[in-house]
């Protein structure tokens, strides 16, 4: 085997308080605890990015693994529940759909449920595909239950500040060590290359075996230090830049994120139980910062709370999130784009990798490799669904959407949407994060119609289909209608808890 380093893993330092760092932190000291020396180091003065508040199913089986109470979490976090993402004036101005995460319809083995919703449409039985989807019916209804086995899925909208000291308090007490200070400077090794020791502005140096670069956009350690360059995905993905605002909350807590499309990129709706997060991502070459800001403030409903922030970014990935001895998780490692939540569970694959590949013994070539390209694979599925989202559209309304409607996208998605177009057919790639359901309703969603179904539905006569159609509608109308209020639900789950948190 080659390695490039003999000398055991004991001492991990993780450079960033935001929440990469402190996922990072909680999930090794979690796992490895015993046998690792885990050192935090962040800064106050600089504190984190402030946003990333929406979350996707896969945080469930993160906290699973943590052991986490999810009412003490909720209740911690101010969180909410969230059942997937309303899209609306995507497609065209005036429509909307929602991507939840449940599944619509019931599969048969040939072909999947949307074959069956094809020829139901064909023949004037069909009502719209979310009405046979519970978790879509659900958000649309603002209704929300823990259900006892064919549960629904769910994911939740959290304060990210708040995560973050959540997941600070979980993880001392499992020996971490959280260390306040600005890393200033980088002690390496010559020969290797690799980091030996950050340097901080108090002149206290942190040694370390493996370091974890968790410091955000800075990049400190896998930019700065290791000089990873980055591929630049902005010829697929517009939008470069945010403002974002916190409002009071006003009406009810929906359990669905909102991305509202504008002309230049898209908004975003976060509620949670004491605040809404909001949020205009846009395209600084067609809209700049002043015109954004006051964009966002025109558009959001409730009392302001803090100044709107603008945040910069360069949606792509670095060329390796691992290095020599330091492995980039979090921002640091690759920003595709808000849209569908997805950074979270990025950290949470990037850490996980982490433990499956844990170089204890030393660091060793193979296994650098291999981490790096699962990341990039599991990045670029990812990448593609959520260029979907810009260019499957019929908007023509300003020179943001042309040029979306037009550019060429990756040869990947191009197979995909062919596929779909030409005959309703969505295979999931092993692994891949979004499952078929997923591409099928944002596909649907952005107005795509395939020109043929499945002849396994042709076998179902109109009556036949028809019950089959309805049975599942109805099915989920009545559970539907049995569901508590989301928010009141939420109270009674955890928001008591809150008011003493
Ligand atoms: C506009 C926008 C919206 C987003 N929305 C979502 C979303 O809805 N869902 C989702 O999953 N993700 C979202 N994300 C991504 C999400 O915000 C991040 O994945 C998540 O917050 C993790 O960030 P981080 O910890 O990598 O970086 P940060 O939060 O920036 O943390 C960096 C840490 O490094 C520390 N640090 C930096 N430099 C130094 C230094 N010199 N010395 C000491 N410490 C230092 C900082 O103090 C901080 O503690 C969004 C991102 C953006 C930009």
């Amino acid at each position: 085997m080659n390695r490039s380093e003999p000398g055991a893993i004991r001492r991990v330092v993780i450079a960033g308080g935001g929440t990469a760092g402190w996922m990072v932190a909680a999930c090794l000291a979690k796992t490895l605890g015993r046998a690792l020396d885990i050192k935090l180091v962040e800064s106050d003065e600089i504190g984190t990015v402030g946003v990333g508040e929406a979350t996707i199913p896969t945080l469930l089986t993160f906290h699973e693994l943590l052991e986490v109470n999810e009412q003490e979490f909720m209740a911690a976090t101010l969180a909410t529940f969230k059942l997937g993402i309303q899209f609306e004036n995507w497609r065209e101005l005036g429509a909307q759909y929602i991507h939840s995460f449940g599944l619509t319809g019931r599969d048969h083995w040939t072909a999947g449920f949307q074959h069956f919703w094809l020829k139901g449409c064909e023949r004037g039985l069909a009502a719209d595909y979310g009405d046979y989807c519970l978790e879509h019916k659900a958000a649309r209804e603002s209704r929300f239950a823990h259900l006892p086995k064919a549960g629904m899925n769910y994911a939740f909208h959290l304060d990210a500040s708040r995560y973050a000291r959540f997941l600070r308090r979980y993880s001392e007490p499992l020996g971490v060590q959280r260390i306040e200070g600005k890393i200033v400077d980088v002690r390496s090794d010559a020969a290797s290359g690799h980091v030996q020791a950050l340097r901080l502005e108090n002149g206290a140096e942190i040694e370390g075996d493996l370091f974890i670069d968790c410091s955000g956009f800075r990049a400190l350690l896998i930019g700065g230090t290791m000089k990873v360059g980055y591929e630049d995905w902005s010829h697929w993905l517009p939008c470069d830049s945010a403002v974002a605002a916190q409002t009071a909350s006003i009406g009810e807590a929906v359990p669905y994120t909102r991305s509202i499309a504008h002309g230049a990129g898209w908004q975003w709706r976060i509620p949670l139980q004491h605040r809404v997060g909001n949020g205009l991502v846009y395209a600084s070459r067609e809209m700049d910062d002043d015109e954004a800001r006051q964009s966002l403030l025109a558009r959001i409903q409730g009392d302001v709370l803090a100044p709107p922030r603008i945040i910069k970014f360069k949606p792509g990935q670095r060329r390796q999130t691992w290095c020599g001895n330091v492995v980039a998780i979090g921002l640091a490692g690759g920003f595709i784009e808000p849209l569908e939540s997805t950074s979270i569970h990025l950290i949470q694959r990037g850490v996980i990798r982490l433990l499956q590949l844990f170089p204890s013994n030393g660091i060793a070539a193979c296994d650098v490799e291999e981490y790096n390209r699962q990341m990039r694979w599991e990045m670029e599925h990812i990448r593609d669904f959520i260029v979907l989202h810009y260019h499957v559209t019929e908007r023509q309304d300003t020179a943001f959407w042309r040029r979306c409607r037009t550019m060429e996208v990756p040869p990947s998605l191009a197979h995909r949407l062919e596929l779909f177009r030409e005959s309703g057919r969505v295979f999931r790639v092993p692994n891949e994060l979004f499952a078929e359901n997923s591409w099928i309703q944002v596909m649907l969603g952005q107005g795509i119609r395939p020109r043929r179904h499945h002849p396994t539905a042709d076998l179902m006569g109109d009556d036949e289909l028809n019950r089959f159609l309805d049975g599942i509608r109805s099915g989920i109308d009545r559970t539907v209608a049995q569901l508590p209020r989301h928010e009141a639900y939420v109270r009674q789950y955890c928001g008591a808890v809150a008011q003493a948190a």
